[in-house]
């Protein structure tokens, strides 16, 4: 009879999953969201992700109340009560049957999370709830097919990407990318009780109010309108993602990794229409498919795999000692701080750092020079990006550092090594990313920014006077030298196989 849709990661009012089902089977829905405090508690103070998600739910609040207000009752509506969303602060295995209760719902409905913390925390939920004799309903809706949906021909899951992609393409068909309608349904989303939200009250708490700072300038614009203005920019660019989407210097990629990981975009949606620009002929449209697919990719192996989480995933590769000492501590400080000596990664780390986004081709190459350039473990850099990026995803960021790492699925072999100065020569020729970052060097001519201590002395002195050493790092490490390093580090795994 009355339900209640838990929101996660999955901050928008149309095309969702939960919400559809809630409201298709329920006379009267009610919505929540809950800042746990168990994810919340370790993160920075000014955290962009927790004003990001904040953002966001003042406008899913705005929205759900107004896709309710035509059908809400005459006396909630002179009493000043609406529809809209609860917002609660603390542990949702607590909070979810609590309110639950109170509300005296008879199910929750909420979206699947496959991460192995938000699994442990469901099945928790579930055992509460079922105490009280309240079902906990979840659906698929953070990828277009999880768990066993792409299988291979014995039905065992995906270890490779380019079969798994070809699968994938095989099954889809209009039925997975079909929007769910909210807006027929949405007269049964229901005024909030006074008890349950002060009537006059704001819903969303302020940052304050959750023990975080303002972390100042959102480099993304939140909530399903800054997802709709990004994605309306990206259409114009679209057909020719597979030509720029590897020059960090360029605007070519979308930019909507933050919307989807916090479903203020729908991956349905953008999967549809990236699916028929590539019938249409887009060799744009099909590689940027091919990123989503990455995506679906990565969740179902976090799914199938849990052990990535903290292990490599081919076991043999934990065999790796990796350096450590005072000389490595330095080493990783260097590079989290942008004082590597190698421009593009060093303007790469200053970009996370400083707006918490990085460019794909950056993450690759900034990844490959913290393992194969300072031999440091894999995990350590994971760690950085996960706290430092807006966008962070477990899967996909697990997916990519043991990539890079060459311990994960379909990774690169460890012997094929970025070099991280023709990898800065070919995607960012002109030094346009470099100068933007690294001040420091702009006055360099294009071919000695890439590796400055190789620039001829005429060409430092040309540049006011730049000193390696004194304005700018020397490179910390020689490629090299590193190079042959880590071809004897990974030879452990060869010897032990
Ligand atoms: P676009 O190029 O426009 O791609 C569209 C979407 O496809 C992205 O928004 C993203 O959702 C998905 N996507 C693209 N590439 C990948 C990929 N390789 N794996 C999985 N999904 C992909 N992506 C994250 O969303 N969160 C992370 O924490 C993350 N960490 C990464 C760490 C490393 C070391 C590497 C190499 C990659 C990581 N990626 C991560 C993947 C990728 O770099 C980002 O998704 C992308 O840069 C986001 O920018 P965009 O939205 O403009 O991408």
């Amino acid at each position: 009879e009355s339900a209640l849709v838990w929101f996660r990661r999955d901050l928008r009012s149309h095309d969702h999953a939960a919400l559809f089902h809630a409201l298709k089977a329920a006379r009267k829905v009610w919505c929540v969201f809950v800042f746990d405090d168990t994810i919340l508690a370790p993160l920075p103070r000014a955290d962009r992700r927790v004003a990001f998600i904040r953002e966001s739910l003042v406008e899913l609040d705005a929205a759900l109340a107004e896709l309710a207000a035509p059908a809400l009752p005459a006396h909630a509506a002179t009493s000043g009560q609406h529809a809209g969303l609860i917002v609660r602060h603390g542990n949702p295995v607590q909070l979810i049957p609590a309110l639950a209760a109170q509300l005296g719902v008879q199910a929750v409905y909420a979206n699947h999370d496959d991460e192995p913390d938000a699994q442990a925390r469901d099945a928790r939920v579930r055992g509460k709830l079922s105490d009280l004799g309240v079902a906990l309903y979840t659906s698929k809706d953070h990828v277009v097919f999880e768990r066993n949906e792409v299988l291979t021909g014995n039905d065992s899951p995906y270890g490779v990407f380019t079969p798994y992609k070809n699968a994938w393409l095989k099954k889809l068909d209009p039925f997975y990318v079909k929007p769910y309608p909210i807006a027929p349904h949405a007269g049964r989303l229901a005024p909030i009780p006074p008890a349950v939200c002060p009537i006059g009250a704001p819903r969303v708490p302020t940052l304050g109010e959750i023990g975080f700072e303002d972390p100042g300038e959102l480099k993304v614009p939140p909530g399903m309108r800054g997802a709709q203005a990004l994605l309306d920019d990206f259409l114009s660019r679209i057909d020719r993602y597979d030509e720029t989407r590897d020059f960090p210097g360029i605007k070519g990629p979308s930019y909507l990794s933050t919307h989807l990981r916090f479903g203020t975009v729908s991956v349905r949606q953008l999967a549809g229409l990236a699916w028929e620009r590539m019938q249409a002929g887009s060799a744009g449209a099909q590689t940027w498919l091919a990123e989503l697919i990455w995506r679906d990719f990565y969740h179902q192996i976090l799914h199938h795999h849990p052990h990535v989480v903290g292990h490599a995933y081919k076991r043999e590769y934990d065999r790796i000692k990796w350096a450590h000492g005072a000389k490595a501590e330095a080493h990783f400080q260097a590079w989290c701080g942008g004082r590597t000596g190698y421009p593009l990664v060093d303007a790469a780390m200053r970009q996370l750092n400083q707006t918490g986004y990085m460019h794909n081709r950056l993450r690759m190459v900034t990844a490959s020079f913290l393992i194969k350039d300072l031999g440091i473990d894999w995990r350590r850099g994971e760690a950085y990006f996960a706290e430092k990026l807006l966008d962070f995803d477990l899967a996909a960021n697990n997916g990519g550092w043991q990539w890079a790492a060459s311990t994960g699925c379909d990774a690169q072999p460890y012997f094929r090594i970025f070099n991280p100065i023709s990898q800065s020569e070919k995607f960012d020729p002109q030094g346009r990313f470099i100068r933007r970052y690294v001040p420091e060097l702009a006055a360099l001519p294009d071919a000695a920014l890439h590796a400055p201590w190789l620039a001829r002395p005429a060409d430092l002195a040309a540049a006011q006077d730049v000193v390696l050493g004194r304005d700018y790092p020397e490179p910390i490490v020689q490629h090299d030298e590193a190079r042959a390093e880590t071809l004897a580090r990974y030879a452990v795994v060869k010897e032990g196989a």
